[in-house]
């Protein structure tokens, strides 16, 4: 079968470097938030050229720390939208704001600017935008527009580490910037991790005291919504090796994508061209009329797919019929026709072939 991902096969390179760092952590005596730590949130900040980072334990709390640092209250509105995995809807939901869904562009499935001009009307105070599949959303047009009525724009970068647009990263176009380092993510670690980055610097004061019970001082609680989400010195010892990885990897995921859209020919299936500085291709999805039928056949020729993702949030059984108003038409017409290929960067020059002829002989 070939996998969606292969992360053991993805480390073999790497493992002499890999092994180092874990002794170095081990022998040194410190696990959580110390020199590697420190180590990791300088240089992941200068790979991205922005002016802080803080580690934090996984993506979703990136999110809920970025919203709760932007002093978002109960009863807040917060605009994102429905396609990308409850991720950012969770985040809202535990600041008990108040999610306002909007459709996104059938190009780039990532927020539609149109969309979110008309829900500025409701006067929301931020706006999380995903850069979703790995490659950058609208994002100078959708910060624009949001700034101009007064929201603040929270960038959901876990699936766009690397990605830039005239030199300028995923993260560093609006006003905070949030990271997975979960093992799939193309900077993962083995184990959770995440970091929110800022130029701001007194978001990212806070981010630093909410991630560790909102102290100021150990033992002094000065900042209320505090927890503890903490990026280990295991993950960010990891992290700092497979930093150095990340752009390397980031072609192969790109020069995977473009023999996809050469090579995969079939009526029935439409690919998008993926490539340039401003994709770091996270996952090829790929349309389908006829997604049920084309996932079992690539499944019976030894293909593995996934859907990302198959229930948008605003028809997520949590909500019931909440969001039973809101229409997303692109948003719920994608969810039915999306599959995902598989794209990681050991993929074998043979078994992106047999994908692509798989999908070739694809007959409803
Ligand atoms: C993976 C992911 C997250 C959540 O990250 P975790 O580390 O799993 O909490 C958030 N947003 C997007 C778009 C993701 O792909």
């Amino acid at each position: 079968m070939i996998a969606l991902n292969d992360l053991a096969r993805g480390h073999h390179a790497g493992l002499d470097e890999l092994r180092s760092a874990c002794e170095r952590v081990i022998a040194s005596g410190w696990y959580v938030l110390a020199d590697e730590a420190a180590r990791f949130e300088n240089s992941f900040a200068d790979y991205c050229g922005v002016g802080h980072c803080v580690g934090v334990g996984n993506g979703t709390d990136a999110l809920e720390i970025a919203l709760r640092a932007a002093d978002i209250q109960p009863g807040d509105k917060v605009v994102t939208t429905a396609n990308a995995g409850m991720y950012a809807t969770i985040a809202i939901t535990a600041c008990a704001a108040e999610p306002v869904f909007v459709d996104v562009d059938p190009a780039t499935m990532s927020m539609s600017p149109a969309s979110l001009r008309a829900a500025l009307e409701q006067r929301p105070r931020a706006v999380i935008v995903t850069h979703l599949y790995g490659r950058l959303a609208a994002v100078e047009e959708l910060v624009d527009t949001a700034h101009d009525f007064g929201a603040i724009v929270i960038e959901d970068c876990a699936q766009a580490h690397g990605a830039r647009r005239r030199g300028e990263h995923a993260g560093t176009f609006g006003d905070i910037g949030c990271f997975s380092f979960y093992p799939t993510k193309n900077l993962g670690a083995l184990g959770d991790g995440g970091a929110i980055i800022s130029n701001d610097k007194s978001f990212a004061v806070r981010a630093r005291q909410l991630r560790q019970y909102g102290w100021k001082h150990k033992y002094q609680c000065e900042l209320s919504g505090g927890r503890n989400s903490r990026l280990d010195e295991m993950q960010a010892a990891l992290l700092s090796v497979k930093l150095g990885w990340l752009d390397v990897q980031n072609d192969a995921r790109r020069s995977i994508a473009r023999r996809y859209f050469d090579g995969i020919s079939n009526a029935h299936i439409t690919t998008q061209h993926r490539d340039g500085e401003s994709d770091v291709v996270h996952l090829y999805v790929v349309r389908s009329p006829y997604r049920r039928q084309l996932a079992a056949h690539l499944f019976d020729a030894g293909v593995q797919t996934d859907i990302h993702y198959p229930v948008p949030d605003h028809r997520q059984p949590i909500f019931a019929d909440r969001f039973a108003a809101t229409l997303l038409h692109v948003t719920e017409a994608l969810a039915d026709e999306i599959l995902t290929l598989p794209c990681h960067p050991t993929l074998s020059e043979e078994e992106i072939a047999h994908v692509i002829d798989a999908c070739n002989r694809f007959r409803p």
